[in-house]
């Protein structure tokens, strides 16, 4: 049976494993084999595994003794910050080629549990520093719907690999949007969960109080489908929600906010549009429509970009010649120390250091990070605030549709502009959902973020399908 994992589910790929109309390893060879084809354009693998077929044996084994789990036998992807136990790891950088990591994230032990085929690990952005998979020591990713164009980033090759049909869903990190940018860019659905709710053990770290890990799919069904699989409390993550906080809720959405004044300049005139017509569609589907206002959402990128490179400069700090990777000899502790990390970090990621390490700096913390911590407080307040009023709150997930390879790399602050919509989530540690909205004039996919309060994954869920059928008729 020939398998094309473009038009396939991973509901109906396990509905059609269980009836044994599928093998496993036939959906492993559809991937491959859609790998071997589309891959070479684009690279949004950093490295195939050998063992596949082993993998798909193991899980066809669960499937015939009656074990299957809902991903068992289901091909995924994982990006390159994310350690397997044995299997190279870099973070697209060069300072950690060669690294071989030495155990499971605890996201992995999930979906091993599960009979995951792993099909291989994906480019990004190095260290996940990005919005468009072109910081990559190991080249860029492009967009399977127009390859002159970035997929977005940084978790742009899992994006990719969803989007070309490689595998049925993938797994990236989101620390100011890197699952839900590339997500809209590259047409897929991609969820960025509660802080807390998925364990960072085992994630290499980025900024720390704002990364997550997060599921990407081709439906929401799918997202919900790895979500389940990979959330609950770990002891091994000093911030994981104890499973008791999170309130089983009564899921009955009926108004959505719109924050109309963030929704000003910088905008495309296609995804306004775009924005407009989900707008309709929802109120269609019954929702009421509120406008609200978040006074401090403006602050959002300013804070961001303070609080992640401080938080960056300090976890690579780890990056030192001696623990782990690339290790230069410089003759004495000093220059070894700076020549590593001089050849080992590419541009983008000696960048944040620097402003990580100048806004922590004794002369100026209280000038920028604490202020920018306190202004934190107060985005966050303003989330609560509204939530009081509406039950989930709607933007577009980014101001602009995918754009062209070498666009926006010479100009840093464009490319952080980018990131307007996705970074006040990050900031109040609340999950928000992309779901594909539709098309620009031209094929390129426009994605609709949704937003709700602290554990509220299960209204995005409800909303993101309604959305979605609605979408599709
Ligand atoms: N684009 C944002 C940045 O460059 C988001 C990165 C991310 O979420 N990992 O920091």
């Amino acid at each position: 049976m020939k398998i094309d994992l473009n038009t396939l589910s991973i509901k109906e790929a396990h509905e059609a494993l269980l009836k044994k109309e599928v093998t496993v390893r036939e959906l492993a060879e559809a991937a491959l084999l859609c790998v071997k084809e589309r891959d070479g354009n684009i690279h949004a693998y950093l490295e195939i595994y050998d063992d596949v077929m082993a993998q798909a044996d193991a899980a066809q084994k669960m499937i015939n003794e009656g074990g299957a789990k809902e991903l068992t036998g289901i091909p995924l992807a994982i990006k390159d910050n994310i350690l397997i136990k044995g299997r190279k790891a870099t973070a697209a950088s060069k300072i950690l080629e060669g690294y071989t990591a030495p155990y499971d994230a605890t996201v992995v032990k999930k979906l091993k549990a599960e009979g995951v085929v792993f099909i291989g690990r994906t480019n990004m952005d190095e260290f996940a520093m990005g919005g468009s998979t072109e910081n990559s020591a190991f080249g860029p990713t492009r967009n399977p719907h127009d390859v002159t164009r970035v997929p977005g980033g940084s978790s742009g090759g899992s994006a990719a690999a969803v989007a070309m049909g490689s595998v049925l869903g993938a797994l990236g990190s989101d620390t100011g949007g890197s699952i839900r940018q590339p997500a809209s860019l590259c047409g897929v659905v991609g969820l960025k969960t509660t802080y807390g709710r998925v364990s960072r053990y085992g994630l290499m770290a980025l900024g720390s109080s704002l990364d997550q890990i997060g599921p990407f799919g081709k439906t929401v069904e799918d997202a919900e489908i790895i979500f389940k699989a990979i959330s609950g409390f770990d002891r091994m993550d000093s911030t994981s929600a104890p499973d008791d906080m999170i309130v089983p809720r009564k899921i009955n959405t009926k108004i959505i906010g719109v924050p109309r004044d963030f929704l000003g300049e910088g905008l495309d005139e296609e995804v306004r549009e775009n924005f407009e017509d989900s707008i309709k569609k929802l109120k269609d589907l019954g929702y009421g429509i509120k406008d609200i206002s978040l006074p401090n959402i403006k602050y959002s990128l300013s804070v961001y970009y303070i609080i992640m490179p401080a938080e960056a400069s300090t976890n690579l700090s780890r990056f030192d010649g001696i623990r782990y990777g690339l290790s230069k000899d410089g003759g004495n502790t000093l220059v070894s120390y700076m020549e590593t990390r001089g050849e080992g970090f590419g541009k983008e990621v000696r960048r944040r250091i620097m402003l990580g390490a100048y806004v922590l700096s004794s002369g100026y913390y209280d000038a920028y990070y604490n202020k920018a911590n306190a202004v934190r407080l107060l985005i966050t307040k303003d989330f609560g605030d509204a939530f009081k009023e509406v039950d989930a709150i709607i933007t577009p997930t980014s101001p602009v549709p995918a754009f062209k390879i070498g666009e926006k790399t010479e100009d840093p602050l464009a490319m952080y502009l980018a990131d307007i919509f996705t970074v006040p989530v990050n900031i109040a540690g609340i999950p928000a959902i992309s779901v594909p909205s539709g098309k620009t004039k031209n094929g390129l996919p426009l994605g609709l973020q949704i937003m709700s309060s602290h554990f509220g994954e299960d209204t995005l869920f409800e909303i993101g399908k309604k959305f979605e059928g609605k979408n599709k008729s």
